[in-house]
């Protein structure tokens, strides 16, 4: 069996507001989408290279970036520099890229990805470059783009499948998105994923082969999977693999040979002299050492950006589970997108207030709370995944733009919990409390749905069950032909109207 060897080279573009060495406008949100945005709006004769202009570092990105470096456990540098990448190409203003060569900004970092660490060897800061769009008669170029803060992210050759590396890039989106650096969409192209690939019997490393364009999480794990794939035909065939870059067909959904490395390219590389030397300093008054643009040096406090930093997706995904007691797959589906688990915290806390408020239940709202934790955070879960998530999609709306507050989804629950609606009436409602934007007893009235003259599924299965206690300890204790017993009553209550497998499913659910 051959094992695969992956590293990645990741590049993420960074939401400043500005461009990483002049003041034009960073769009880098509207580059990629529908919307677009008219080329070459927003460039100034930096980003054009016109000759004699300086550029200025965007301390913003710099800042991002150690951000980044801190929630990956890498060592900051505690002084960095920028070089510059010299290489012709249209999209390249200047003949040349600022990037970062000896002295990236952090090293030696990692996380965890399904309780195995993967390393960073570095991340470090650059500029994007403007965009070529081939036509009929000849080829655009368009500069929006050049100039955007790109972060660069190097993976050790840690990883070893292709599922490994697309949850290792969807755990760098979370983060960034919680940082609040990046959104690192794939498909807008602001997160580009570049994965190294090669295959061995033995300790020693096979000949790598690099894919680039993929941009979907899907693509980089299907890429790599078809990669192993290859590489393992054309060992075995007796075959050398040739170090080379591959594509991705997304159609044909395979890899294609782009170009044959000849040794590596010669960037050479030198300091960037129009750039002053950053210097990260541990507690630093900020008086005594200002950022600067224009002096020589620029000075920024480390200790300063670490308390700005935010609870990070696993600390998150992990109170999720231990707290509130989601399961690990909706734990991750919930802490995924920062807007939704902050809406998911807010509507665990408003619930615990309906349920002491709505006075089915005895005791303190922390006892209340205790009690029903387990139901309610199912039905939490699966109203918010699999109803709420759909609704929203079909209206077009996201988590931003959702109408329904955390306080009427809150109720909305507790009105399911306490049977105050019908299982079946319940989708109809969260989609009116979506149109709407109202609360979900007011609507409950509006609409008539309270007056369910159908029956409920839920409610008569729970009665069966608490009416027939030593029948349901028999079937508990192995007596599983009961269940046919059960069901026969379930459609002598709803005369004949329930669905026998979905009864089934319920009282297995319940009684398990
Ligand atoms: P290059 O000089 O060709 O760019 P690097 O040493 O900079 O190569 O590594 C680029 C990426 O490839 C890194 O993510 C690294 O972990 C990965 N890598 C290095 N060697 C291998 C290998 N034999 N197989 C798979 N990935 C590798
Ligand atoms: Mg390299
Ligand atoms: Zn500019």
């Amino acid at each position: 069996m051959y094992k695969p060897t992956i590293g990645l080279e990741i590049h993420v573009e960074l939401k400043t507001k500005t461009k990483m060495f002049c003041n034009c406008l960073n769009e880098n949100e509207k580059i990629g989408s529908d919307a677009g945005l008219t080329p070459n709006k927003n460039v100034c004769p930096i980003c054009l290279a016109h000759p004699g202009t300086m550029p200025m570092s965007n301390v913003e990105a710099i800042k991002s970036v150690i951000k980044a470096g801190l929630a990956l456990n890498c060592q900051i540098a505690e002084k960095s520099k920028f070089d510059r990448k010299q290489y012709f190409y249209p999209d390249l203003p200047k003949g040349y890229q600022i990037s970062q060569y000896d002295e990236p900004l952090s090293q030696n970092g990692h996380i965890e990805i399904a309780g195995k660490k993967i390393g960073i060897t570095r991340i470090h800061l650059e500029e994007d470059t403007g965009k070529l769009s081939h036509i009929k008669d000849g080829t655009l170029v368009d500069y929006n783009r050049a100039g955007i803060p790109l972060m660069e992210l190097v993976t050790e050759p840690d990883i070893e499948s292709g599922i490994e590396a697309k949850e290792f890039c969807q755990e760098l989106q979370a983060i960034f998105r919680e940082l609040k650096i990046a959104d690192a969409n794939m498909e807008k192209g602001q997160m580009r994923c570049e994965v190294n690939i090669s295959i061995s019997k033995t300790e020693k490393f096979g000949t790598k082969v690099e894919v680039k364009n993929l941009n979907s999480f899907r693509s980089v794990e299907r890429a790599i999977d078809y990669e192993i794939k290859r590489q393992t035909k054309v060992l075995e065939s007796g075959e050398k693999i040739i170090q080379e870059t591959r594509g991705w067909n997304e159609i044909k959904q395979e890899t294609y040979s782009q170009r044959i490395k000849e040794g590596s390219a010669d960037y050479r590389y030198f300091p960037e002299p129009d750039i002053p030397t950053l210097h990260f300093v541990q507690g630093i008054s900020k008086s005594k050492f200002p950022i600067s643009k224009n002096n020589e040096q620029i000075f920024i406090d480390i200790e300063k950006i670490k308390t700005t930093m935010p609870e990070l997706p696993a600390e998150k995904r992990n109170l999720f589970q231990t707290e509130y007691g989601f399961n690990v797959a909706d734990s991750k589906i919930l802490t995924a997108e920062p807007l939704l688990a902050d809406y998911t915290e807010n509507i665990i806390s408003e619930i615990k207030i309906w349920l002491k408020d709505c006075g089915e239940f005895e005791g303190s709202e922390a006892d209340i709370w205790l009690k029903n934790k387990e139901k309610i955070i199912k039905l939490v879960a699966g109203w918010l995944i699999n109803k709420l998530t759909g609704i929203l999609m079909a209206k077009k709306l996201t988590w931003e733009t959702n109408p329904v507050t955390a306080e009427n989804f809150a109720e909305f629950i507790t009105m399911i919990f306490t049977h105050q609606v019908s299982t079946k009436n319940s989708g109809i409602l969260l989609e009116s409390m979506v149109i709407t934007g109202g609360d979900p007893s007011q609507i409950l009235e509006t609409e008539n749905l309270k007056n369910d003259d159908s029956f409920d599924l839920e409610k008569i299965i729970n009665e069966i069950i608490n009416k027939n206690p030593e029948t349901v300890a028999q079937y508990k204790n192995g007596k599983t032909a009961l269940l046919k017993f059960f069901l026969g009553l379930v459609m002598k209550e709803s005369k004949g109207q329930a669905d026998p497998s979905e009864a089934e499913k319920m009282f297995i659910q319940k009684l398990s």
